[in-house]
Order: C-alpha cells, then sequence, then structure tokens
C-alpha cells in the first residue's frame, strides 16, 4: 500500500486580461475552484491508476477542506489521516492572463500545521505502507518525523519541491529522490556545475540518497543509482496543459515500486503516466487510469 504525506490546497482560478498594479482593481473571470496540492494531487493520481493509497493531511474545518475531502474521497483514497481544523485550508490563489502566463500566491494555511506530533498520532498508518511518499509543501521537521516512522522494509520517496537544502538524515533515506530540472539544480546549489543532467544525477547521488530520478518534461526521465544512469524515454503526446504531470509521475513511481516492480521499470511507467496526464486540463481531472494508460 501507498502512503502519501503531504500538502492538500484549494487552487482558486481567475482569468484576466492584465494583473492589477499596486492599488488597482481589475474584473476577472468566474472563479473556478480545484482541489491541489502535491500530496492531495499524487493520492488522487495512484488511487485513479488503482493503487490502495491513504493521505496524511491536513486541511481546515472549512468549506475548502470539505472540497479536498470530498475529491480524496471519490478517488478512493483512505482519508482517516487526512486531519480537520488548526487553521484554514491551504489555498493557492492564481491568476492566469490571456498568454497562458500564472501570478501564484500561495496561502499555507493547515499545511504548515501538520506537526511532527501528527506524524507520531498517525504511526498506524506506516507498519501498512511499502512505499510513503512525501514533498516539501509541510514543514521540513514533518517530513524528517516521516522518515524516522517508516516501517522496517518500507521505501521512502520524496519530491522536494518547492526545492530547499535537505538535511543528510532525509537524503540518506530517499529512495528515490524525484526532481525535475529546476529541483535539481536548487538541491545541488553550488555543487551544479554542468548543464548535463547525467552529471546531475551522479552529483545528487553524491549526496546520500540511495537512487534519484530526474524528470525532463517532453524529454522524459533518467533514471540513477550505484548500478548506473539510465535513460527513460517519453510518450509523444499532443501536451494541452502539464500542470500536475510531475504529481502524477511520481505517484505512479511510488506505487510500481511498492508492487516489486525495478527503478527503470517504474519510471518507464510513470513516465508514460506523466504523458497521459499532459494530454488533458488541470491537475487532478487529467490523472489517468491503469486502462487509459495501456491505451496510451
Ligand atoms: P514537473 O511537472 O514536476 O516539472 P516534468 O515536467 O518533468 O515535471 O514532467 C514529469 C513527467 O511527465 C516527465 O518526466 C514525462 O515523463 C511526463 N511529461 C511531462 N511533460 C510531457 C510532455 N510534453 N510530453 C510527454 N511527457 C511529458
Amino acid at each position: 500500500d501507498l502512503l502519501v504525506v503531504g500538502s492538500a490546497n484549494a487552487d482558486l482560478v481567475i482569468g484576466v486580461e492584465r494583473r492589477p498594479a499596486a492599488g488597482e482593481t481589475v474584473l476577472g473571470s468566474d472563479l473556478a475552484v480545484h482541489p491541489g496540492g502535491k500530496g492531495a494531487n499524487q493520492a488522487v493520481a495512484a488511487a485513479r491508476l488503482g493503487a490502495r493509497t491513504a493521505l496524511l493531511a491536513r486541511v481546515g474545518d472549512d468549506a475548502n477542506g470539505r472540497l479536498l475531502l470530498d475529491s480524496q474521497r471519490a478517488a478512493g483514497v483512505d482519508t482517516v489521516g487526512v486531519l480537520v481544523g488548526g487553521a484554514p485550508t491551504g489555498v493557492a490563489l492564481i491568476t492566469v492572463d490571456p498568454s497562458g502566463d500564472n501570478s501564484i500566491v500561495v496561502s499555507p494555511g493547515a499545511n504548515g500545521r501538520l506537526t511532527p506530533a501528527d506524524v507520531r498520532a498517525a504511526a498506524g498508518l506506516f507498519p501498512c505502507s511499502r512505499v510513503v511518499s512525501a514533498q516539501l509543501e509541510i514543514p521540513l521537521e514533518t517530513v524528517v518525523e516521516v522518515v524516522r516512522s517508516m516501517a522496517e522494509g518500507s521505501r521512502f520517496v520524496l519530491n522536494p519541491s518547492p526545492p530547499r537544502p535537505l538535511p543528510a538524515e532525509v537524503l540518506a533515506a530517499c529512495d528515490p529522490l524525484i526532481v525535475n530540472e529546476h529541483e535539481a539544480k536548487v538541491v545541488l546549489g553550488e555543487a551544479c556545475v554542468s548543464e548535463r543532467p547525467e552529471d546531475w544525477a551522479r552529483l545528487l547521488l553524491a549526496k546520500g540518497p540511495r537512487s534519484v530520478v530526474i524528470t525532463l518534461g517532453a524529454r522524459g526521465a533518467l533514471v540513477a543509482s550505484a548500478e548506473g544512469v539510465e535513460r527513460v524515454p517519453s510518450t509523444k503526446v499532443d501536451a494541452v496543459d502539464t500542470t500536475g504531470a510531475g504529481d502524477a509521475f511520481t505517484a505512479a513511481l511510488a506505487w510500481r515500486l511498492g508492487t516489486g516492480s525495478g527503478l527503470a521499470e517504474a519510471a518507464a511507467y510513470a513516465a508514460r503516466v506523466g504523458a497521459a496526464a499532459v494530454t488533458r486540463e488541470g491537475a487532478q481531472e487529467s490523472f489517468p487510469t491503469a486502462e487509459e494508460v495501456e491505451s496510451l
């Protein structure tokens, strides 16, 4: 089974002709509200593929929190680990201009109140989880507690997004660390001297994770471990909206690893899931079923 520990946000989206300057008001389109946040997205993506999935997260006792709980349950995610209250549900305020460029303000809200104590209180979720997947839209000390709570023999997968330097204890637990190009550069910091993803993979491995996956958008992905570095091809699709592609990729990879697939095999499957996700608008709405992945 897969346990996702992470964020749950309501994405509030308004289309605008142009962004307001300070002190100015502009009129926009009707408001669209979508369930989002990397943790919630990953849990829905895995469950839609058929994975038995639980989410450990925190939402507010408000309408946005109920929207997120409803979307998790509709996808078949076990929500016993979704805690309610303490702050308003996390929100991303998104304006989109006619050229498709986003401006986003995030209020972490309840995501920032998911504490190490919450992780300890959810200890019952860990023994039955072969794979535990986390991101960084929750406090870093909470992620550290997740690493310490892992059951013997289960596997930790981390997408360090938004990226920041990671403590050695967290890096050493990652199997794999999954990064896109931007995240790879931030995690490497000054060690990033090359433009070749193969070099980033070797440099990232030297920081301590047992394995590394670098996602390269339409160019597919790259997997690296003690056994070497390997390219994973992408699937040719007409990209409509890449929102959530990385979350779908990570969820699919984590699930396949839990079923016993090797890293390269799991990444090849995840690349097909990521490709399917970019053929449709939205994040959670765009995630494919296993049948849709097969027919790609
Ligand atoms: P993120 O969304 O985190 O930036 P990427 O853009 O690298 O991550 O996308 C994650 C994965 O989704 C890629 O490794 C690839 O397998 C798949 N993917 C993303 N964009 C495309 C695309 N335009 N065509 C085919 N596959 C894609």
